[in-house]
């Protein structure tokens, strides 16, 4: 009796120490394989380091951030990575409706990244940002014909039903009739615009850089189309009438991370403010900047506020809606710039922001503001 006790006196005393241990120490390459087990039901074994555990987190969570279909429920999956060739480095079997990923360490050894600024926060390894949109698209679509197109490992496929499911968005192609369509409204405003394609990098940049905007403002039913031109006089430009944003190459050749980052902000702004807000909360806005109809003025405004109340040189420039379109994006990438140029700017795109934060409301146009 007295040894019975005293072992389970000894066996308590073991369990106690345990469970501390699992409570003092907490493992951080443990924490994160729990992470993407509980949420993304990726089992990742022992071939996976720390650092790859957590670049595979990090893609999971920006893709599904801003994905509508998080309430789906998520194929498991098991993810091994192979030192052995594997063609297109990635190889997915599925057996019993859980997917077997396998992926080539040179995934990671050679791991291309976006841009070549490796001290960019918005950078995935484009490779594994690849088969993660893969493994997450085909989760999407039960479609067999679909399925079928991602199995050849056509990448490209992956990246446009990404793009179409998390942001709504399909590409501009050459002739189609949508692309004539889109032509022949864009005309009278810019002339002939020639079409060309955007590479999947490309596309995966402006992806990375959509996601800093709420999830309620990913898909605006307004912005259908993703145009790339081979000549413009701008880098960017939002065309509302189009329904289409169009990017022009020179815009991927950008050297500097924000201003690259800038431009994409500002155009998909322009659609805020032309569907987020309704009339009364335009001229709210335009009030905050001293603006004034003038049909004088050759953009049709004037303003009563001094340069330093704008946030750059192009927000003070022609009207209201290009303040807008430059203060939202520096209230993305450089928040405290558009603090100190105007507070009460910031106030109110932090407010719009927040409104459409708050739960997984489907985009609408916004009535009114809290004054705070
Ligand atoms: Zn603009």
């Amino acid at each position: 009796m007295i040894r019975v006790i005293k072992h389970t006196f000894v066996l308590s005393i073991l369990i106690v120490q345990s469970s501390c241990y699992v409570f003092l120490i907490q493992n951080p390459r443990k924490v994160l394989f729990s992470q993407l087990q509980h949420k993304y039901s990726v089992n990742i074994d022992a071939t996976w380091t720390e650092e790859q555990a957590r670049i595979l987190l990090n893609i999971y969570e920006s893709i599904y951030q801003q994905s509508s279909n998080t309430t789906q429920e998520i194929t498991p999956s098991v993810w091994k990575i192979s030192n052995e060739t594997i063609n297109e480095n990635v190889l997915i079997e599925t057996v019993d409706n859980v997917n077997h990923i396998t992926i080539s360490s040179n995934v990671f050894s050679n791991g291309e990244s976006l841009t070549n600024n490796t001290q960019d926060e918005f950078l995935y390894n484009k490779r594994l940002f690849q088969v993660v949109a893969q493994v997450i698209t085909e989760n999407w679509t039960n479609i067999d014909a679909v399925k079928l197109i991602l199995k050849d490992g056509t990448d490209r496929y992956a990246i446009e039903l990404v793009l179409k499911e998390m942001y709504g968005l399909s590409l501009v192609l050459t002739d189609t009739p949508e692309a004539e369509k889109i032509r022949q409204k864009l005309r009278k405003y810019v002339g002939e615009v020639e079409i060309s394609q955007f590479t999947n990098q490309e596309l995966m940049m402006l992806m990375s850089i959509y996601e800093k905007f709420p999830v309620a403002l990913h898909k605006i039913p307004k912005l259908k189309y993703l145009l790339c031109s081979q000549k413009a006089p701008y880098a960017g430009s939002a065309w509302i009438v189009a329904d289409c944003v169009e990017y022009t190459k020179q815009t991927f050749r950008i050297k500097n991370p924000k201003e690259f980052q800038r431009i994409i902000l500002h155009e998909k702004a322009h659609f805020l403010w032309e569907y987020a807000l309704n009339g009364k909360l335009r001229k709210a806005w335009s009030e905050l900047g001293g603006w004034q109809k003038d049909s004088k003025n050759r953009f049709g405004w004037t303003k009563t506020k001094s340069r330093k109340e704008f946030v750059t040189d192009y927000a003070y420039a022609k009207n209201p809606n290009e303040d807008w379109a430059e203060s939202v994006a520096y209230y993305i990438i450089h928040p405290n710039k558009l603090r100190l140029s105007s507070n009460v700017k910031y106030e109110f795109i932090d407010q719009v922001m927040h409104l459409y934060s708050d739960g997984s409301i489907p985009f609408k146009r916004l009535q009114n503001l809290n004054t705070r």
